[in-house]
């Protein structure tokens, strides 16, 4: 079940609401020339549609340096959440800025940290992300300012890549770390990494890093940050995990809220245990059921072969890609699968590592993973921001063990499910479990 978020927003107010109505221009979402007349020197960041608001970037107290990146980059106006955002952030006020996806929060909390990092030593900024992607396009916007006469320097610190080249970048000493989780606790427990610097904290789409399960990193994170520093929150929904988070660590949080009302946000984790030889009618009973864009991971090749099969034979929409297919034919999967010709990609676990598609909707797990970190991110690769996504396991008596790893790492039971036309496997309580419900057994 997907919680209504938005009642608890609604309720509780750590500090004033502010809103801003006005939305004049729409930006045309392309790089323009600089004022020479010649493109942008750094690669272009991705642009998509973006609403502005009439204001413009020098009136929010941003200096000349950064004024001239984003004429570089082409961004004429700032987006509303950018227009709320950057004065106070500039001013060191600590702040919950609440805004959907696609509304330019990078942007937000981006600029004002660049303005505010003088020439210190050390790592003095550090932005917490959920997934590697968005930690990537963060890290992306952070090198625009590399080669401007700021000269701010940023490292990547995300899981699922080698840890190798992470301590050559740190080596490099730089002033911005962008990470998820996870390899961040990695490089602070092995000590290549020290926080102990570090000014400016930023904590972005909290309410996927709930989904995911990453509170307790987060909150371990938070910890070895020094506690006089400027902290930025955003989020597209404040569930009460993240109320209590802003409450414990944030300095009287100035709340800026412009994310559309009644906007549901989050994951729902859907769990089907059924008996090993209804695996593959339930994987059907799902792909017909649940609508939308979908990435199937199945642990063998013919499994994935299989399902295709017969997935075609349904007239379903589906691409593949394990590992007995050439790199050509993968590419052009995934490339199809993007672009929403197919509505279906099949994958076997190694095949997907690195698979960055946005806009799924669902991840169904015809077989569970190895570990519950792989479960998280293959969990992560939907419901970014303020979209809803679905994940659906399918699993056997044989998986109890990862499915309690998994509930302990996310905090909560997978609800159990059932889809029609499938008889689940019902689970049988262990006798301890039994004798705690039963107070006529004592
Ligand atoms: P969010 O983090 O809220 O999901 P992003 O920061 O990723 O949003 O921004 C969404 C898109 O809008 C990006 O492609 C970004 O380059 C573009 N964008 C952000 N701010 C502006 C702006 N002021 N003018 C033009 N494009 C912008
Ligand atoms: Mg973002």
């Amino acid at each position: 079940m997907t919680l209504d978020r938005r009642e608890t927003t609604d309720q509780q107010t750590l500090t004033g609401v502010r809103r801003i109505g006005m939305m004049t221009t729409v930006a045309n979402g392309t790089s323009a020339p600089n004022k020479t007349g010649e493109p942008p020197a750094e690669p272009a960041i991705p642009q998509h549609h973006v609403e502005t608001t009439d204001r413009d970037f020098r009136s929010l107290g941003l200096n000349a340096e950064i004024l001239e990146v984003l004429a570089g980059i082409g961004f004429e106006h700032p987006t509303p959440i950018q227009a709320d955002v950057i004065p106070d952030a500039i001013a060191g006020k600590d702040l919950i800025g609440l805004a959907e996806t696609g509304s330019g929060k990078t942007a937000a909390f981006v600029l004002p940290i660049v303005q505010r990092l003088g020439r210190g030593k050390g790592v003095r900024a550090l932005v917490v992300c959920p997934t590697r992607e968005i930690a990537l396009q963060t890290k992306a916007f952070l090198d625009v300012f590399r080669k401007s006469p700021l000269q701010v320097t940023s490292a990547c610190l995300i899981g699922g890549v080698k840890i190798g080249p992470q301590f050559d970048q740190l080596r490099r000493d730089p002033d911005v770390l962008v990470v998820t989780p996870g390899r961040l606790l990695d490089h602070t427990e092995r000590g290549t990494v020290s926080l102990r610097n570090v000014e400016e904290l930023v904590l972005d789409e909290a309410d996927h890093m709930l989904d995911l399960g990453f509170m307790p990193q987060v909150r371990r994170i938070v910890t070895q940050v020094p506690s006089k520093r400027h902290t930025m929150l955003f989020s597209a929904t404040m569930p009460p995990p993240i109320e209590r988070l802003a409450q414990r660590y944030m300095d009287d949080p100035l709340r800026i809220d412009l994310a559309p009302r009644g906007a549901a946000s989050g994951i729902e984790h859907r769990l089907y245990l059924v008996d090993e030889k209804d695996k593959k009618s339930c994987a059907l009973a799902l792909l017909d059921s649940v609508p939308g864009s979908t990435l199937v991971f199945t642990k063998r090749r013919s499994d994935a072969e299989w399902l295709c099969r017969v997935l075609e034979r349904g007239r379903h929409s589906v691409a593949r890609i394990h590992s007995d297919r050439s790199q050509k034919h993968r590419v052009a999967a995934l490339e199809s699968f993007r672009a929403g010709r197919h509505r279906i990609l099949v994958a076997t676990n190694i095949a997907a590592r690195g698979i960055d598609v946005q806009g799924i909707e669902h991840i169904l797990n015809y077989d569970l993973p190895d570990t519950a970190e792989d479960y998280i991110h293959r969990a992560g690769r939907t419901a970014r921001g303020a979209a809803e996504g679905v994940v659906s396991s399918i699993g056997t008596w044989l998986d109890k063990p990862i499915v309690r790893q998994i509930e302990l790492a996310l905090g909560h039971p997978l609800p159990r499910s059932e889809v029609e036309g499938v008889t689940p496997y019902r689970e049988m309580r262990s006798l301890n479990e039994r004798r705690r419900r039963s107070p006529l057994r004592r």
